[in-house]
């Protein structure tokens, strides 16, 4: 749940843009809503449900003026608590849930669009600063976890458009080492014109300033920060730094884009992690173009499931090794947020793709039996049949050698570089096609190096002390199997 106190200022809508080709049908549909409901939602602020028994999550939204018939409204600058929220609004969702109750035919209540954005666009505040609109900025995010007299701050590049809109996220090397994110958002930062963009872009190039300047995946203490979200303000240092990062910056964004490459010597197809059970990030993942989209729920304490959990979409976007730049991974990153930009109604088309739907998949990984060198015989990308021979790994000593074949029938979607490797290693990673009505529901073996690493399995009161376990390479690996 949000921190409504720090998150007083941010009004949030629960459809963050618009998709013009379903403007005209919501429209109507909200019509009918607030012409039945209008005078209860005038008197409170408009409650989501997430399930149809029990009321999950509220944000407070200022309700749109709406066009022509229905034109009545709440003020605009109406802000009311969390609390406020649920104990006044709460007729009125149930009212709402009743209808999506008994009409199946009707869109939920979540795929609205139940609030615009000012008129007039207005300044935007974040870490204390005001931006103004149309202007773009620096800003600092500093976690507290180091020496006040030598801190070294995370640069926040914010954006701010003329005209009103989403405010997008865009955060990159939450894992030191991986290089192609921060010039993603170089990139796509650099390349906005203020007077052409509604909304704001926030892009942070490096949230783990301490992984960065040792060339490391990991905080100084050896922990990985993407397993610590959204934090607690009195936990473990990892803990807290996340938490300072969740509360300052991500509660303001409408959506969340997360960069990753492939972990330490393995290398990732452009690719969408994105829990696609939730409605709101599976259409995000639709407006990526032509990039796959790999359906997992995320690792308890990943910045992309904690922030989905608090109601603001957000997907992982993997491109590439880590340790390196490399200009195709960074090239279709940057097509693809730009192609998202234009999808969420924030900035016009250029030299985009088309609309091609993306294709989704669920994964396996397979392991190497026989330590030894791998050399690889498939590339990133390539579509293989169950049985293909995916590799060879040979005892540099005896001369034995295995040969790796692919499990399933699917499509590579990571893959280990040329490497020594150890027996266990999972060196290939098999995406299976799928439809997204197919999703499964539970989770995919092999995820996140979860049952490896304690942090996930324990309740956060029970955080272990990494900083000795992950210094063991065997486990370090394992840990590393995923890369977000
Ligand atoms: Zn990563």
């Amino acid at each position: 749940m949000l921190n409504t106190s720090q998150h007083s200022d941010n009004s949030v809508s629960l459809i963050h843009w618009h998709r013009p080709e379903n403007r005209s049908a919501l429209g109507s549909f909200l019509c009918a809503i607030l012409c039945l409901f209008l005078p209860t939602l005038q008197a409170s602020p408009l409650l989501i449900t997430q399930g149809q028994e029990e009321i999950t999550e509220a944000k407070i939204v200022p309700l749109k003026k709406v066009p022509s018939t229905t034109a009545q409204t709440t003020s605009e600058t109406e802000q009311i608590t969390l609390q406020q929220a649920k104990s006044e609004a709460l007729p009125s969702a149930i009212a709402i849930e009743q209808i999506n109750q008994e009409s199946s035919a009707l869109p939920s209540i979540q795929e609205v669009e139940a609030a615009e954005y000012p008129e007039q666009q207005i300044p935007f505040t974040l870490l204390g600063t005001e931006v103004q609109p149309g202007s773009s900025t620096i800003l600092s995010w500093s976690h507290s976890q180091s020496i006040d007299g030598i801190a070294s701050p995370a640069p926040v590049l914010v954006v701010h458009g003329t005209q009103p809109g989403p405010k997008l996220c865009i955060t990159a090397a939450i894992h030191g080492d991986e290089l192609n994110g921060i010039e993603i958002v170089r990139r796509v930062i650099n390349s906005l014109d203020t007077h052409k963009l509604s909304g704001t872009l926030i892009g942070v190039p490096i949230v783990n300033l301490q992984g960065f300047h040792r060339a490391s995946r990991y905080l100084a203490d050896r922990r990985d920060l993407n397993r610590y979200f959204p934090g607690r303000p009195y936990g473990s240092s990892a803990s807290r730094i996340a938490y300072s990062f969740f509360n300052q910056i991500v509660v303001h964004c409408d959506a969340l884009v997360d960069l990753h490459t492939g972990s330490l010597h393995r290398t990732n197809l452009p690719q969408l992690r994105a829990d696609l059970s939730n409605s709101k990030v599976a259409e995000l993942t639709q407006s990526f173009g032509a990039t796959v989209v790999l359906h997992h729920p995320g690792a308890r304490g990943t910045l992309r499931r904690a922030t989905t959990d608090a109601g603001i979409p957000a997907v992982t976007l993997e491109t590439g090794g880590a340790m390196q730049l490399h200009e195709k991974p960074v090239t279709h990153g940057v097509k693809g947020i730009l192609t998202l930009l234009y999808k969420m109604g924030m900035y016009k088309k250029s030299s985009l793709w088309g609309d091609p739907e993306p294709v989704y998949y669920k994964s396996t990984w397979v392991r190497i039996n026989q330590g030894g060198i791998l050399f690889s015989r498939v590339t990133l990308g390539q579509r293989v049949k169950q049985g293909q021979l995916l590799g060879t790994v040979t005892d540099p000593i005896t001369n034995a050698r295995q040969e790796i074949f692919a499990t399933r029938k699917g499509r590579i979607l990571g893959m280990a570089l040329n490497q020594v490797v150890q027996p266990g290693f999972a060196a290939y990673r098999i995406g299976i096609q799928t439809s997204e009505e197919d999703m499964p529901d539970e989770e995919f073996e092999d995820e996140e190096g979860q049952e490896n690493h304690p942090s996930q399995e324990m309740a956060p009161e029970e955080e272990p002390d990494l900083a000795s376990s992950t210094n063991d390479p065997s486990l370090d690996r394992d840990v590393l199997e995923e890369s977000e």
